[in-house]
């Protein structure tokens, strides 16, 4: 598509990513509220984002205090993405999660059950800021049981105020290190967020989509991968370096500063 014919009124539903285009740091980015409302006009707006520490009751708080009010209906993040699909494929099935709370509350909020290692039929990581040698001992011991070993996302860091902390991509990759890749990875960039995104919106098209997000090697690359059209905000992570230069880095569709800038230019 050429950037002059792109505009907002030409797509049903948008999928924004969380942190780089809402919040920086925990702290509002400046016109993301009034962007998200004037999203909100134009089609159905859906919370896309890798975090896999909350639930989506819980993202739907946190979204409300930086002035965003969306319903947990509206959050598709993946701690989501991994127990819809635990609940899709084997109609929900016990987990041992290695992640934080978030990840426990919603896999049993969508009908998977969270067990003991040695009665677990599937792992599923994710990002772990009190990961511990007892739970690595127990993801290997229902690893070593049979279990498959599901993934969250594998971001390998995030950013904060004090620079770069470990995302979802220590904690897979010291399961690895155990001896076990993941079998599945859930988050952006792969074809499962993609898929279960639009079940959720109850979306069929690609091209009825439009992805909003600041980092080209998951938001844009999800985007590409699905068909979709995506729209890169320079409002957060720098994609100058690192994987976002690899050979499969995508190109948006649409560059701008900021959400805001995008709800008022573009519509
Ligand atoms: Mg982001």
């Amino acid at each position: 598509m050429e950037v002059n014919d792109f505009s907002l009124r030409n797509y049903r539903v948008f999928f924004i990513d969380m942190d780089g285009v809402i919040v920086r740091s925990n702290q509002p980015i400046e016109g993301a509220s009034e962007g998200v409302k004037k999203l909100r006009e134009l089609g159905e707006v859906y919370v896309l984002s890798n975090n896999s520490t909350r639930s989506r009751r819980s993202f739907a708080e946190r979204l409300r205090r930086v002035g965003v009010d969306l319903p947990p209906a509206s959050i598709i993040n993946s701690s989501f993405i991994a127990s819809r699909y635990l609940l899709e494929e084997f109609g929900g099935i016990d987990v041992y999660p290695v992640g934080e709370e978030g990840l426990a509350e919603e896999l049993e909020a969508t009908g998977n059950r969270v067990l003991e290692p040695e009665r677990a039929e599937v792992v599923v990581a994710g990002m772990d800021r009190g990961i511990s040698y007892d739970k690595l001992a127990g993801a290997l011991e229902a690893l070593n049981g049979g279990a498959r070993f599901y993934a969250t996302n594998t971001d390998k860091t995030f950013p904060t105020p004090e620079g770069e902390k470990p995302g979802a991509g220590a904690t897979v990759g010291a399961i690895t290190g155990m001896g076990f890749p993941p079998d599945k990875v859930m988050g952006k960039p792969s074809r499962v967020a993609a898929e279960i995104a639009m079940e959720v919106a109850g979306v069929s098209s690609p091209s009825d989509c439009l992805v909003i997000g600041d980092r080209v090697e998951t938001d844009i690359l999800m985007a590409k991968r699905a068909g979709m059209d995506s729209a890169l905000t320079l409002s957060g992570v720098d994609n100058s370096s690192g994987d976002a230069v690899g050979a499969e880095a995508a190109d948006p569709t649409l560059t701008v500063n900021s959400l805001a800038e995008l709800a008022k230019e573009w519509s």
